[in-house]
């Protein structure tokens, strides 16, 4: 499912756009502040930020600065007001994709993000099939895993554990499951090597501003979506 981040800080509007934008299928993150907003992008992959200049807490620019400088290459469209001419060169300068002014009707918006989406998609992705799990995007069909759009490596086995929380996110998975799923019934492994792969896949999908894969205790383990 396509993903977008928007941080916008007038409540009004960020309702308008969030309630709009899922009704046209896309899943919706946002924030209010700039600083919440860098946090959410670097831990939450995505394929569109759509990000107000004005912003309290770190503004927009501020935000584009730092989520480049740290390795966040998302696609981001720039909401300025109406007059901010020289903004628009700022903010393309210092990464931004696209701008809109304020006020803008929401069809200019959303043919901007397909345009966007349409440039960005990497062909042999397709958007099918690929999932956003916190910092992770993941294609359980391919078997392939990036951050940022640069490979990560995971084992068979780690997208096997990977995928089978995910069909079952937001429920709590037993070792027992796991171990029945991903190692079958011949050979089945100590609990305790579940919970290694466990620390493994924390690493590559989870950040410590933003935690995915949670430990019920005496259960077993939930994905958060
Ligand atoms: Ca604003």
């Amino acid at each position: 499912m396509t993903r977008i981040i928007v941080i916008e800080d007038e409540p009004a509007m960020l309702s308008g756009l969030c309630d709009n934008l899922e009704f046209e299928g896309y899943e919706v993150l946002s924030a209010q502040r700039g600083d919440d907003g860098l946090k959410l992008m670097k831990s939450n992959a995505s394929d569109l930020i759509i990000l107000d200049v004005m912003l309290p807490g770190l503004s927009g620019f501020d935000v584009l600065k730092q989520a480049r400088a740290s390795g966040v290459n998302t696609p981001v469209i720039l909401l300025t007001a109406k007059g901010e001419e020289l903004d628009k060169v700022r903010g393309l300068e210092l990464g931004a994709d696209d701008y809109i002014t304020k006020p803008f009707s929401l069809r200019e918006l959303l043919a901007r993000i397909k345009a966007i989406l349409r440039r960005t998609s990497a062909p042999n992705s397709g958007g099918h099939g690929t999932i956003h799990i916190g910092k992770l995007t993941v294609c359980f069909d391919t078997f392939e895993a990036s951050e940022n759009n640069k490979p990560v490596k995971l084992s068979h086995k780690e997208f096997e554990i990977l995928q089978h929380l995910y069909q079952r996110s937001n429920q709590i998975v037993t070792r027992d499951e796991l171990l029945d799923n991903v190692w079958g019934l011949d050979y089945q492994p100590s609990s305790r090597t579940v919970d290694n792969f466990i620390v493994r896949l924390r690493q590559k999908v989870d950040t410590k501003d933003s935690v995915h894969i949670i430990t019920v205790h005496g259960f077993g383990y939930k994905l958060i979506l």
